[in-house]
Order: structure tokens, then C-alpha cells, then sequence
């Protein structure tokens, strides 16, 4: 493995600075730029994840002024192997997103600023595509480190759910929430994986377990997932195939019941748990300080609660009521039901070869062709993403072909703990395709 990262001596960090603060100008990749001079191999953080003396805010007003004072157990046990953190990366609010729009200034794509940078890890994505030889820690509870990644021609790799702590992480929906990585290089991503990975005593739902690399070289194409998918990404797709054929992967064509309900499944769960764990964030211990305590108590929680941005609120009203007594059998418990069938039945399929889609249904949109659709069509675009977010399962997202000068991306899925497959399908992957990237500075 040879992993090569940006190293920079404490002379030459000023420089990096400059370079990215006039980049973010433009991109808006980090909502933090550290100054502080200092030196090592540079990576960068996902707002919601803590570095401590850095702001923690997960693109929230409600979070702003917040500056933690320790570090994510990711981010510590980099910083002892020689990383540094050179900012905190823009995101959707609390990861409440796909295109990266749901944050106060979004990032935009580093190919093309009318475009999208997709979400919620936006910040991460670009700050990727933009840095030489980066990695940046992102974290996903539904596809957020896998849209960004398709979208801005770099690589997402989500972790099996549990094996990396998540001491640290600004919660969102605790059964989904995994911390990963957005790379542009296999050695670089497996590197970091293996100085961060397993489990931690300040994260009791953290595991330590072997991560394995089977991979029996066959590829399943779930045809009920693929019904909502454009059909020039469907055409890409195909080409994909063909050539992941000549490399001796053999394709095999088949469905997987429910699997088209992963996304209502998923969204009744992560909501209903989004609204728990933003109950914290009350005005008193966490998050926006109210001062003026004359206040009654509805004006009280409403004046810090109007902090949260507009799919927060949405979130938090749908999870509360999801989760109330008269109905949550119908919702909340059908969705846990139907996820237990689906990670049966996908594991199955597991057992035997990668799952591979598209990784998002359709090209990278422009940001004024999203920016206004309904919360229920931006959903939907989760339907490939989902389901091994779902399923705890590990997958990645790799660039693939380039569309008009826009990146597209494909998603390879794998059993539980077996992780390090993806990264050496990505190795022989990279053997043969050329990343393209406008810019890179550093
Ligand atoms: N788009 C999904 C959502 O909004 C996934 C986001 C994520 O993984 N954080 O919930």
C-alpha cells in the first residue's frame, strides 16, 4: 500500500490557507478554515464531527458559537497519527439532505458552480475534489457520503454501521448514524480507515471486529431498484457493466422483494429519530442560549427553536408525530419490520457477491433544478443510497465516466464487515480509470 498524503511543514500551511480560504470564496467547502499554523498530513472533518478548539456547528444556527473542547475519537486517533485537521467541511443542516442545499450558504459543484455538490457531506466532497491527495472524515445515515462523492467525481466509502466510534458525532438518527470517508485514492481512504477503525470504551455501540476482503467476483444488479432511474444513467450503467465484465466479473441480473421500500422505511425511522435527538437542543444546556428568562415557557423553547432551518423543523413535527402512541404501529414499527426483512434478504445475496447500482438515479442536477422540488421528490432520490444505509451495510461510491465534463458514480455494496473488499475493487478500478479534476491546490 503506498498512501501519499498532503504533508506540509508548519512553514508551508499559511500558504494551503490562502489557497483554500480564495477556493471557499467560490465553493463554499468549509464553514471553518483553521489558521493556526501547523503541520502534518492535512485531512478535513465534517462539521458534525468535534476537533476540539475548532466550531461544531453541523451548518445549524442553532449550534453557532458552539467550539468543542475535545475530539471525536476519529479525529484523536488520526491527530495521533500524524493528521491534521485543517478545517470543518460544509454540510446540510445535521445531514438533513442530499443536494447540500439545506445549509446557509451551500457548497457548490468544483466542476461546475451552477451544479449541485450533493449532501449531505457537501463540504467534504469538495474539499476532496478540490486538495491534493485528500481524505476527508464525513459521516452517513442514509447515502450522505455517497451522493456528494458521486456527484463531485471523488470516492465514498460508508463503513459497516458500528465499527467506527462515533464519539463526538453531532447525532442524527442513532441506528443509522456512521462516520467513513471521502477520498480520491484507495491507499489514502484504507489507510485512515485502518488508523481509525474499531472500538472505542467512550462508544459502547462501537465494535472491534476483523474486517475481511472476500470478493468472489460477481456482481448482482437488483432490476426492481433500477425502475426510477434515468435512462442515460441506465445507458452509463450498462457500459459499466460490460467493462466490469472484461475484468472478470461475472453480472447476474435479479430482485430483491421490498426493496422499493426501503426509502419510506428509512425516512419514518430517521425522522422519528431525528426528533429525539434534537429535543436537546432547547435553550438551556445545548445549542442556541436563550438569555431573556421573563420569557413565557412557549416563547422560551420557541425562540431557540426557531434557530433549526426549515427541513429541521419538517423533520422534527414528521418524527413527533410518527412516533405517537396511536399510530406508531403503523409506521415506526412496520419500518423496523420491513428493515429486519431486508437486511435478511439482502445478506443472502451478500453472502455470494457485491450488490452494484448507480449510485444517485440521475445526472448531477443544477442547483436551481433541485432547489425547488418537493421534500417528497428529494427523498426519492435516496432509492439507491438507502438501502444498504438501511442495512448497515458497507458500500462505496466510485466515479466511473464523465458526462459533459460532470462526473458520474456507481455504488458497490458488500456484506457486513467485509469493508476492505470495496477498497481493493476500487485498487483495480483505479488501475485503469484517471480521475479528472479542475483544480487542485495544496
Ligand atoms: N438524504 C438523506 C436524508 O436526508 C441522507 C442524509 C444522510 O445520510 N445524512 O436523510
Amino acid at each position: 500500500m503506498t498512501s501519499k498524503f498532503l504533508q506540509l511543514e508548519k512553514a508551508e500551511y499559511a500558504k494551503l490557507v490562502e489557497q483554500l480560504k480564495k477556493e471557499n470564496e467560490r465553493l463554499n467547502a468549509f464553514n471553518f478554515i483553521d489558521e493556526t499554523e501547523k503541520d502534518g498530513k492535512i485531512i478535513s472533518v465534517k462539521d458534525n464531527i468535534c476537533v476540539k478548539g475548532m466550531p461544531a456547528t453541523a451548518s445549524s444556527r442553532i449550534l453557532h458559537g458552539y467550539v468543542p473542547g475535545f475530539n471525536a475519537t476519529v479525529v484523536d486517533r488520526l491527530e495521533k497519527s500524524g493528521f491534521s485537521v485543517v478545517g470543518k467541511t460544509n454540510m446540510d443542516e445535521f445531514g438533513f439532505g442530499s443536494f447540500g442545499l439545506n445549509s446557509e450558504h451551500p457548497a457548490k459543484n468544483p466542476f461546475d458552480e451552477d451544479y449541485v455538490a450533493g449532501g449531505s457531506s457537501s463540504g467534504s466532497a469538495v474539499a476532496t475534489a478540490v486538495m491534493k491527495n485528500h481524505v476527508s472524515i464525513a459521516e452517513s445515515t442514509g447515502g450522505s457520503i455517497s451522493a456528494p462523492a458521486a456527484f463531485c467525481g471523488v470516492v465514498g466509502l460508508t463503513p459497516t454501521y458500528g465499527v467506527m466510534s462515533r464519539y463526538g458525532l453531532i447525532d442524527y438518527a442513532s441506528s443509522l448514524d456512521k462516520i467513513g470517508f471521502i477520498g480520491k485514492s484507495a491507499d489514502n481512504i484504507r489507510d485512515v480507515m485502518e488508523k481509525t477503525v474499531g472500538g472505542d470504551e467512550k462508544d459502547t455501540t462501537s465494535l472491534s471486529k476483523h474486517i475481511s476482503n472476500e470478493n468472489p467476483r460477481r456482481l448482482y444488479v437488483v432490476d426492481n431498484l433500477m425502475d426510477g432511474v434515468d435512462e442515460g444513467v441506465k445507458d452509463r450503467f450498462e457500459e459499466l457493466l460490460s467493462k466490469l465484465s472484461s475484468m472478470g466479473y461475472t453480472v447476474e441480473h435479479i430482485s430483491i422483494e421490498y426493496l422499493e421500500y426501503s426509502v419510506p422505511a428509512y425516512y419514518i425511522l430517521s425522522m422519528s429519530e431525528a426528533s429525539t435527538n434534537l429535543a436537546k437542543y432547547q435553550g438551556f444546556k445545548y445549542g442556541f442560549k436563550v438569555k431573556d428568562f421573563s420569557l413565557n415557557y412557549n416563547d422560551f423553547f420557541m425562540s431557540a427553536r426557531k434557530q433549526f432551518g426549515k427541513e429541521a423543523k419538517r423533520r422534527v413535527i414528521l418524527g413527533t408525530f410518527i412516533r405517537s402512541k396511536s399510530i406508531k404501529q403503523k409506521y415506526y414499527e412496520k419500518s423496523l419490520a420491513l428493515r429486519r426483512s431486508i437486511i435478511d434478504k439482502m445478506k443472502k445475496i451478500l453472502e455470494n457477491g457485491f450488490i452494484i447500482t448507480p449510485t444517485m438515479p440521475i445526472f448531477t442536477p443544477k442547483i436551481n433544478e433541485v432547489s425547488d422540488i418537493n421534500p417528497v421528490e428529494a427523498y426519492s432520490m435516496d432509492m439507491l443510497t438507502v438501502p444498504p444505509n438501511l442495512c448497515g451495510f458497507p458500500h462505496m461510491s466510485f466515479p466511473y465516466f464523465y458526462e459533459k465534463g460532470m462526473p458520474l458514480g456507481a455504488q458497490v455494496i458488500t456484506d457486513h464487515f467485509n469493508d476492505y473488499s470495496l477498497l481493493d475493487f476500487l485498487s483495480e478500478w483505479e488501475k485503469d480509470f484517471k480521475y479528472r479534476f479542475k483544480k487542485e491546490v495544496g
